[in-house]
């Protein structure tokens, strides 16, 4: 199985070992069953082959704190495909907003020192977020390999969507949830998707000519 044709972003969404199955296509029994592609895809939460739904190590299905957010999720997972798989991009890159979107942010009113790591950017634009972080003790991955477990992977998906659809502005927007060099970090990244963008929208405009 090979992932070099997988576009550079989408790279660090690609886990090393298989975190996830379809129980309808790795149905298992005696013969250990062959691992699929979609097994270490970390967009995914629905199966590329057959459209159910994913589940975690084990093949248990945690139920996902998110489901609200399912159809935009899914709406992500197919940007984040396009993107990967064949190099479909829209105004920015999917994957590298899911990257920002795993930076700490800081919150107001200031948390306790000790609280501070739980603060996604991600929080700001799902509100739910912070809370279920808090009560599962969760400790979501950072922005250099940003795969989620599977029950959590719809909020990221669904922040992906909000933010796409929103345009580069909100990407300012979000930059004032941070402090210090995070707030730097973000902001370059920012601004260089977004000066991608001009060149992409430059480009489209001449396709149309
Ligand atoms: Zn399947």
């Amino acid at each position: 199985m090979t992932f070099a044709n997988v576009a550079r972003a989408s790279r660090r969404l690609i886990a090393t070992r298989p975190t996830q199955v379809c129980t309808n296509c790795s149905p298992g029994g005696a013969e250990p069953a062959p691992i699929l592609r979609s097994q270490h895809l970390g967009w995914r939460i629905t199966c590329p082959l057959c459209g159910d739904q994913l589940r975690g190590p084990g093949k248990r299905e945690i139920p996902s704190p998110f489901q609200q957010y399912r159809s935009a999720a899914l709406r992500d997972e197919k940007l984040l495909d396009d993107e990967a798989e064949r190099g479909i991009g829209t105004w920015t890159s999917p994957a590298e907003i899911a990257r920002l979107l795993l930076m700490r942010r800081i919150p107001r009113p200031f948390p306790r020192e000790d609280d501070l790591w739980r603060f996604r950017v991600l929080g700001a634009i799902i509100p739910d977020l912070d809370h279920v972080v808090a009560e599962q003790g969760e400790n979501l991955p950072t922005p250099a390999k940003p795969i989620l477990p599977l029950h959590m992977r719809p909020a990221l998906l669904a922040g992906v969507t909000i933010v796409e659809r929103a345009g580069p502005e909100m990407l300012q927007m979000l930059s004032g949830h941070m402090m210090g060099d995070n707030r730097v970090r973000f902001t370059n990244a920012a601004e260089s998707m977004m000066a991608r963008n001009r060149i992409w929208k430059a480009s489209s405009q001449m396709h149309l000519i």
